[in-house]
């Protein structure tokens, strides 16, 4: 007998041979997929329009949902969702809202062993990577939630984990991301934000899925990211500039260059300038995040002056420069928050 998997676990070629082995006509895939990826059905027993004979069969064979919403925090402007996972882990997706815009920022690990010095995730134990059936799912269970309200319009991996690390479950649930059959969001709508782990950086260019990067930077000098970020000392700095410099993107798209403000440590108009050297060889634009601080975090957020000047540099030296407004602090939307609070309380 099949072990039961999580259905949305399958590649569009495993569930067509599924399928064909079930002998069922060719329009089912179709069918399937509009049930699955476009009205985020998380019962067999919601889809009508398939024959109850084949439901059932359905259900003995897979599973319809593997993760569950444990807690949803609301505020103006941000929303959090913590997950739980069929062997027992938690991990979150946080919600932002800003005008038309309605981001999802998704997780692709539980935990992160890359311990960033400035990240609360790094505190939370690195247990294993996600599935592709989590990552979708997180997608399916949210915008559940959300409409007929809200449609999510940008998704950013970006939540807990470095999404590289997780190259093979990525890259399998972006193609159904971004499939017709599948959510079809446009890859342009789609940021994958990573450290610059080199040689996935490098392949997830080669597969010319049309998505964009986004670059973690922190720090202009080495010797400051390997303090902030232990990874650098494996990918540093110009080797990851080279790689995303290299990577396909759509016409008219910059990279995406991220840089977590902290005080006293990197926020200096030394810092700026070095910068600005660095990125401004590149069609690039640079997001400055204050730091979002919490409970025993070992950093200050910049001072308003801070960031005013550092932005200002930036943009006098001609580097498009945005100021991620913070929000969320009530729900804890600094990556990993809500997972370490919830976890020293159990
Ligand atoms: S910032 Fe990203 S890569 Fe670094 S520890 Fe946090 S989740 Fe991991």
């Amino acid at each position: 007998m099949m072990k039961k998997v999580p259905i949305r676990n399958l590649t569009f070629s495993r569930l067509q041979n599924y399928l064909e082995q079930k002998e069922q006509k060719p329009f089912r895939f179709r069918q399937l997929c509009n049930w699955l990826y476009k009205k985020y059905c998380v019962d067999f027993e919601e889809m009508t329009t398939i024959s109850k004979k084949f439901r059932s069969e359905l259900a003995e064979d897979f599973l319809p949902l593997s993760i569950f919403v444990e807690k949803r925090l609301q505020e103006e402007g941000a929303e959090k969702y913590l997950f739980r996972t069929l062997d027992g882990h938690s991990f979150e997706s946080v919600v932002i809202y800003d005008q038309q815009r309605t981001t999802l920022c998704i997780s692709s690990q539980i935990g992160c062993p890359l311990k960033c010095a400035f990240c609360r995730t790094g505190e939370v134990p690195f247990q294993r990577n996600l599935t592709q059936a989590e990552i979708l799912e997180q997608y399916v269970l949210i915008h559940r939630q959300l409409l007929p309200e809200r449609q999510i319009t940008n998704l950013v991996f970006m939540c807990m984990g470095e999404p590289l690390l997780n190259y093979k479950n990525l890259v399998r649930a972006l193609k159904i991301m971004l499939a017709e059959e599948g959510f079809c969001i446009s890859g342009r709508r789609i940021t994958v934000s990573t450290v610059g782990i080199v040689p996935a950086l490098r392949k997830l260019g080669e597969e010319q899925l049309g998505i964009q990067p986004a670059i973690s930077l922190n720090a202009p000098f080495n010797s400051l990211r390997s303090k902030l970020m232990p990874v650098n000392e494996k990918y540093p700095l110009h080797q990851v500039i080279r790689a995303a410099r290299q990577f396909p993107l759509a016409p008219r798209r910059r990279l995406t260059f991220e840089y977590v403000l902290l005080g006293g440590t990197n926020d200096s108009l030394a810092h700026a300038d070095k910068l600005v050297k660095l990125v401004k060889p590149t069609r690039a634009k640079v997001n400055l995040i204050p730091l979002n601080d919490y409970p025993g975090c070992p950093f200050t957020p910049p001072s308003p002056e801070a960031v005013e000047e550092f932005e200002k540099y930036l943009r006098d030296h001609h580097v498009s420069t945005f100021v991620r407004k913070s929000k969320g602090q009530g729900v804890y939307a600094a990556c990993g928050q809500l997972t370490a609070r919830y976890l020293e309380k159990k």
